[in-house]
């Protein structure tokens, strides 16, 4: 897979603050904000600042600050949004094959419902 970086992306957009969001952390490398079409009681995106297209990507590239930052970001929204006791899915769509609409790095938490499969159909 390409990582080749394209910048006129909506969450690129999100980040420079050219499209208004709903945050819900933002940390020194991380930012998460609510899914404008939400497919859980609780959907959060987490993505890192840095200009990362997957998942695999930013393991592969990001600094291991970044790593970090993003990784306790997500446990930071899991406690907010209080998923810790009844569970949570995390997803990171990449590429064709995942369908990945937007082509920043981003993780989806899901939760506050029972969630169902993990693939339908
Ligand atoms: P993907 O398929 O790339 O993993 O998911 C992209 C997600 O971004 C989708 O769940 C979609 O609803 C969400 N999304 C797309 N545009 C916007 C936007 O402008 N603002 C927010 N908050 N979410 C968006």
């Amino acid at each position: 897979m390409t990582h080749a970086y394209d910048d006129t992306n909506i969450f690129a957009k999100i980040l420079r603050g050219e499209i208004p969001n709903d945050t819900v952390l933002e940390t020194e490398h991380s930012l998460a904000f609510r899914d404008i079409t939400p497919k859980a009681a609780v959907h959060v995106l987490v993505i890192p600042k840095g200009a990362y297209v997957t998942y695999d990507h930013f393991a592969r590239e990001a600094s291991n600050a970044q790593i970090a930052d993003f990784t306790r970001a997500i446990a930071e929204v899991c406690r907010r949004e209080g998923l810790e006791e009844g569970g949570y899915r995390l997803i990171s769509n990449a590429g064709e094959a995942g369908l990945q609409e937007v082509p920043h790095m981003h993780v989806h938490i899901l939760g506050g419902q029972a969630l169902g499969p993990l693939l339908a159909g």
